[in-house]
């Protein structure tokens, strides 16, 4: 069942800004001359892969840590993850000295789980794929009282995402576009719902890879449904948004006011552009904005704001894009 929660409102974003204001970095924004003459107006970058732990997951698993009881901290959280979810909540909760475990399948490269080591969680190695692990989760709530802590749709979490719309407010005032990179859609749920409550004019542009965009396929059908996961370059972006979806569907599908698709070729575009000419380094889903920028498919009658949300990629692979390789992970995974 969707449309029975309400949604996540101002007041929790601003809540969510108080409460991970001492853990979370305030990220730059940096002006593209480049993407600004390509689109006839001025076109920001918010650097959150410069953000702690690499992604704005950060900010969720902050505000998801900080708003649980005393008895739930004391019992610890988990979650399965394999990416940058994970080395938030593992950073979140260190930093408020809170157990954290992180489950994942025998499958997870090597770098993958000493990435979240680092970030100082345990990680338990369970079965062959996610829904093993899944399963060792679903046992320490049941009878270790952890707190299972989701990628996305959680309020929680939307919140502390959220808090990334109020700072770019502050940051570009007169922002009349926002690119936000979409998978199952926390974060441009509570973007949308800070800017939308400031100031609804403001367009919200969700921006998904074509191989596998849930979100996309579910608001097509107009409720939640499966969506097979692929192979692509924007690999934070992969996976469904759950059948029984309680916030971040209605949210999206109420906020967002248009859902653009980019390819394999414009992701590894945009890397080398986001290398070359903004000096930076982002992962494939952190750059979807800019591949719809670069490929004339954004048109806006203001300021644009394109979030760059993350930054963890495997350094190998980046080198091999920017050095103008055609890095074809559809065809390295089959
Ligand atoms: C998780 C993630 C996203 C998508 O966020 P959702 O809240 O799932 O829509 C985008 N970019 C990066 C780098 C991510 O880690």
């Amino acid at each position: 069942m969707t449309g029975q929660h309400s949604f996540v409102d101002l007041a929790e974003i601003e809540q969510a800004r108080a409460a991970i204001a001492g853990t979370v970095r305030l990220t730059p924004v940096n002006l593209s001359p480049q993407l600004s003459d390509l689109v006839g107006q001025p076109v920001h970058l918010k650097l959150e892969h410069t953000q702690i732990t690499g992604s704005f997951k950060l900010r969720g698993a902050t505000n998801a840590v900080a708003s649980l009881s005393d008895d739930e901290k004391r019992r610890g959280v988990i979650a399965v993850s394999t990416g940058n979810h994970g080395r938030g909540l593992a950073f979140a909760a260190k930093a408020s000295g809170v157990k954290c475990i992180i489950c994942m399948s025998k499958l997870v490269p090597q770098a993958k789980i000493d990435g979240i080591r680092a970030q100082g969680a345990e990680v338990r190695i369970i079965g062959r794929s996610q829904d093993e692990a899944q399963e060792e989760v679903a046992r320490l709530v049941a009878d270790d009282g952890m707190t299972m802590i989701p990628p996305f749709d959680h309020r929680a979490v939307i919140a502390g995402q959220g808090t990334l719309g109020l700072e770019l407010l502050d940051q570009i005032p007169d922002v009349a576009t926002v690119l936000v990179p979409l998978s199952g859609g926390g974060l441009i749920s509570g973007v949308a719902a800070a800017l939308k409550a400031r100031r609804p004019d403001i367009r919200i542009i969700g921006i998904s890879m074509e191989r596998g965009a849930a979100m996309h396929e579910c608001l097509k059908a107009g409720r939640p449904v499966h969506v097979e996961e692929l192979a692509t370059l924007a690999d934070s972006l992969g996976g469904g948004i759950g059948l029984d979806n309680t916030l971040t569907f209605a949210m999206t599908s109420k906020l967002v006011d248009e859902v653009v698709l980019v390819s394999e070729t414009e992701i590894a575009a945009a890397i080398r552009h986001i290398y070359w000419q903004e000096r930076q380094i982002v992962e494939g889903s952190g750059a979807v904005g800019v591949a719809a920028l670069l490929a004339g498919r954004i048109k806006s009658a203001g300021p644009v704001v394109s979030i760059l949300s993350g930054g963890n990629i495997d350094m190998n692979q980046h080198f091999r894009i920017i050095s103008g390789e055609d890095v074809d992970v559809t065809r390295e995974a089959a």
